[in-house]
């Protein structure tokens, strides 16, 4: 008798965002009641609304076309610029405080960030990002809550990626039932990054977010956690079906997995556990 085999339709988790091209961007989704994505397909930001006003997380490239997008976005979930009460950044690499500075100039939010991710963004903008040409109105430090009305966003500080990288716990809610989506702030292993100091501040961010019952999460990458495909999801998705963003907390640390297999692919190309400078590592070594 013959036997077949089942297998994994799956596709690896391994997509990484595609930077210096232009993507395309996607409508402004409202994710959840009180969040929503503005993204194309490699950066994403997040405008959080509570009672007192707008929260954007993240502010995506430096271009132009970011700064209108981040507009735009504002504008179709009904609000105005001035709204936005605070900005609050992940880390000092310029797709992520990129549109940042005029838009707080457009809007008067305050700007909160990390006082190394401000140091290194103003100071050693890395790549081909200009550096970033505003101040922090408030350093955020670890375990630190950013309030605003009756919404408070829990900052964990995460080194690795970048020396001082933030990432959060944001509390939503979906048709009025709350959750809460972690967002890991720094994704990739870029030349220089520390993989033992990432894996460990990955550690305890799964921990603390295994604690506050964190059941999901959100990525400032959308390639991360197929962010669009999510996205247009919830623009399409009929009522009575759940909402891709919203997992169990077993979930997301399941998920969370495939930044530590980066890590460990990347491990066996450098075992000192300092990422190479791009020419030297090859990729096809890490994958063995
Ligand atoms: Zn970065």
């Amino acid at each position: 008798m013959s036997s077949y085999e089942i297998r994994s339709w799956r596709r690896p988790s391994d997509r990484k965002p595609e930077f210096g091209v232009v993507h395309p961007f996607i409508p402004t989704t409202k994710i959840f009641d009180n969040l929503s994505i503005i993204s194309d397909s490699c950066d994403a930001c997040f405008l959080l609304e509570t009672t007192k006003g707008l929260i954007l997380i993240d502010a995506m490239e430096p271009e132009q076309r970011f700064y209108d997008a981040i507009i735009q976005g504002i504008a179709d979930i009904g609000y105005q610029p001035q709204d936005v009460k605070i900005i609050l950044i992940t880390h000092g690499h310029g797709d992520h405080y990129g549109a940042m500075a005029a838009l707080k100039k457009a809007t008067g939010a305050k700007l909160y960030m990390g006082r190394l991710e401000e140091d290194l963004a103003k100071n050693h903008p890395v790549g081909r990002f200009p550096a970033m040409d505003a101040d922090a109105d408030v350093y955020i430090e670890d375990g630190d809550d950013v309030v605003l009305g009756d919404t408070k966003v829990r900052c964990i500080m995460t080194p690795g990626h970048t020396q001082g990288c933030f990432s959060f716990i944001i509390p939503v809610t979906d048709e009025g039932v709350p959750h809460k989506m972690g967002l890991w702030g720094g994704t990739g292993l870029l030349p220089g990054v520390n993989i033992f100091q990432y894996l460990d501040s990955l550690e305890k961010y799964k921990m603390i977010c295994a604690e506050e019952g964190v059941d999901g999460a959100i990525s400032n990458h959308p390639p991360c956690d197929d962010g669009v495909i999510r996205a247009q999801m919830c623009r399409e998705i009929g009522d009575g079906l759940p909402n891709p963003y919203v997992w169990t907390t077993e979930i997301f640390l399941n998920y969370n997995k495939r930044f530590e297999k980066m890590c460990q692919n990347m491990l066996k190309a450098a075992p000192d556990g300092i990422v190479p400078e791009r020419r030297e590592f090859v990729p096809e070594d890490a994958k063995k």
